[in-house]
């Protein structure tokens, strides 16, 4: 798709008629489609993938249209390529990759153009284990805890003591800071120390954020036509842990 076309189809995305029910996928199609990707991710975790849809029938099939099942925003990780994880194919999914699974604008209008042309019924926000940007982003704001109370350790009780910690996560010059910062000062202040509390905290977080950004998607979620769901690929078994929230 050129870039000229996909700004005409995301302007149209934003002109989303919610009363347009031609294409209404249910809760039941999400539901099942999720269900297949777990059934995927196991067998890649056993180490059995069938690496479905990946052969010249299915890519020239696709030549003319997509019809994914789901959107993935995952992080960009070299480790955690959803394609593989789920062993999925060509078409299946359509997936959006940034460090830590951080939002922005681009982002966004590539997620609603997943629920608005492609009428994807699941969105599945996935985190991982060992994530280097949540990593980054705990060290930071020990930094920045530090930095603001002359206090080595950048301990909870020091954080405390900062009124206006949030505002200044908010407008932190690091980007990682800035997007992650909150979500690991929120698993802290709950006394979730883990860094895979972090990122758990952290798709949480970013679902949280990504429906209070974006109209469509809340208008989608309004009409039962998207399903999102929460999760967290550890590199140590190959499994997809299903989060609940
Ligand atoms: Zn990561």
């Amino acid at each position: 798709m050129s870039e000229d076309q996909f700004e005409q189809e995301n302007a149209s995305a934003a002109a989303y008629d919610s009363a347009d029910t031609t294409n209404q996928p249910h809760e039941s199609t999400a539901n099942s489609t999720w269900s297949r990707m777990l059934a995927g991710n196991r067998r890649f975790a056993e180490g059995k993938p069938e690496h479905p849809w990946q052969d010249t029938t299915t890519r020239e099939s696709l030549i003319d249209r997509q019809n994914p099942d789901a959107a993935v925003l995952s992080c960009s990780d070299s480790r955690v390529p959803p394609e593989i994880v789920f062993d999925a194919g060509l078409g299946d999914l359509f997936t959006v990759r940034t460090a830590g699974q951080i939002l922005d604008d681009a982002v966004i209008a590539s997620l609603e153009y997943a629920v608005v042309k492609l009428h994807v019924s699941l969105l599945v926000v996935l985190g991982h284990e060992g994530c280097g940007a949540i990593d980054m982003a705990a060290h930071e704001l020990d930094d920045m805890i530090a930095a603001t109370t002359d206090n080595a350790a950048g301990s909870l009780e020091a954080a405390d003591a900062i009124d206006d910690l949030d505002e200044r996560i908010a407008e932190a010059e690091s980007i990682v800071l800035r997007s992650v910062g909150m979500s690991v000062w929120q698993a802290r202040q709950a006394e979730l120390d883990a860094h895979e509390d972090f990122e758990r905290v952290h798709v949480a977080h970013t679902i949280e954020e990504l429906v209070t950004r974006s109209e469509v998607i809340q208008d989608a979620l309004a009409h039962d036509q998207l399903m999102i769901v929460g999760a967290r690929y550890q590199l140590s078994t190959g499994k997809v842990e299903v989060l609940s929230f």
